[in-house]
């Protein structure tokens, strides 16, 4: 993609995630009679590596707003997004050869809707699963911890991967890896330069052209951006599931194909905000790169499928039918919202192309069901 269809994919992305607008979504928005907590966030004149500075970003906007006022997702937007995962969970667990126990484990879980509606859904569906299931979730904000607990209540917490039993495992992600810092280098002349952020302004200093990915088409002044800590995952889920039956579904906004372009994006009171001013007080993230990503986790010996669109998967998968079987016991205002929901999860223009689905499995493993074979 060129660096003006990566523009255009941001801008669009903007609109998807904001969602409709306070006034349509009554009880949605922030209380306005909370009190104000200012932002905690520093800014040091010494320049930080962009990567930090998002990381320490985040890790304050997470752990002291609710995200969930500024942003929506998929298993927010409907109930069947999540009742699906867990029905491919389920049939997953089966191709994998039933292994039990099985860790069903869940990255980034927000309030925990998906995994709720998932367990639901499986519970109902494949009791077998659903036996055979420990829940364990990666999260690191107390504040969405508590949320998570309070609709699951008999999961496991992790800070990160390494501390889930080392045995078979199906990995869910939805919308994670998007918040995982991301470095930025910059072309200049023949060479790269790094993006730091000095005071709450863009600095540059001069990079090492080994840390900048390789093969990506970049002309003066366009940016290349690297997601150390999204690949370092990908490339322990990737060893996991070599040593146990395993299998792990990322669903999350990028492009199909690696290119250069700046993706950085804040999102403050269903707003865009520059990144760098309001930090810690906004949902920073990029763009995720699905096909460096598959590439991280055939080098560590996983098989992959996708990257592929979100908007067929969850067609392969039922989503319209089930939808439709949803919407027979409600009210005609109410099946309306449920199809509607259902068709912004999966219209291309609206969440079904930009929205992409990447799976690492067990070698052995055959194919996941939802995507195209390898
Ligand atoms: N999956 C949810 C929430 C997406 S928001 C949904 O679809 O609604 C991103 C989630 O990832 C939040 O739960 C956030 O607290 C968590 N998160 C962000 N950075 C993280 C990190 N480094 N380790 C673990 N969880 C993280």
């Amino acid at each position: 993609m060129t660096s003006a269809g990566t523009a255009l994919l941001h801008s669009a992305l903007i609109l998807i995630r904001m969602g409709p607008s306070p006034a349509m979504t009554p009880g949605c928005g922030r209380d306005s009679n909370a009190p104000y907590t200012p932002s905690p966030m520093t800014r040091p004149a010494i320049p930080e590596r962009l990567d930090r500075f998002m990381a320490r970003a985040n890790a304050i906007y997470y752990a002291t707003h609710d995200p969930f006022a500024d942003f929506t997702t998929s298993p927010e937007i409907s109930q069947v997004f999540g009742e699906i995962i867990g029905l491919w969970a389920a049939v997953t667990w089966q191709l994998l050869g039933s292994p039990t126990p099985i860790s069903l484990v869940e990255a980034g879980p927000g309030r925990g809707t998906l995994m709720a509606d998932a367990l639901r859904a499986a519970h109902r569906a494949a009791p077998g699963f659903a036996a055979a299931l420990q829940v364990h979730l990666i999260e690191t904000s107390p504040r969405l911890r508590a949320a998570q607990a309070a609709r699951i209540p008999d999961a496991t917490w992790h800070g990160d991967l390494s501390t889930v039993p080392d045995q078979p495992m199906i990995l869910v992600a939805n919308e994670f890896l998007d918040a995982l810092p991301i470095r930025q280098f910059v072309r200049r002349g023949t060479g790269w330069t790094e993006r730091f952020v000095a005071a709450g302004q863009w600095a540059e200093q001069p990079a090492d052209a080994a840390d900048v990915p390789a093969g990506r088409i970049a002309a003066e002044g366009d940016i290349v951006e690297l997601n150390e800590p999204s690949r370092d995952f990908i490339a322990e889920v990737a060893g996991r599931v070599r040593r146990h039956p395993g299998a792990a579904l990322f669903l999350d906004y990028g492009p199909e194909h690696s290119a250069a372009g700046d993706s950085l994006q804040a999102i403050a009171d269903k707003r865009p905000v520059n990144p760098l001013s309001l930090a810690g007080s906004a949902d920073l993230t990029a763009h995720v790169d699905f096909a460096d990503l598959g590439d991280v986790a055939r080098i560590h010996g996983a098989g992959v499928q996708g990257p592929a669109p979100q908007g067929p998967f969850l067609a392969a998968l039922g989503l319209f039918q089930r939808t439709e079987r949803l919407a027979r016991n409600r009210s005609p205002e109410q099946a309306l919202a449920l199809v509607e929901a259902a068709r912004r999860l999966a219209e291309p223009t609206a969440m079904g192309r930009l929205f992409k689905v990447l799976t690492v499995s067990s070698p052995a493993c055959p194919p996941l069901p939802g995507l195209p074979i390898g």
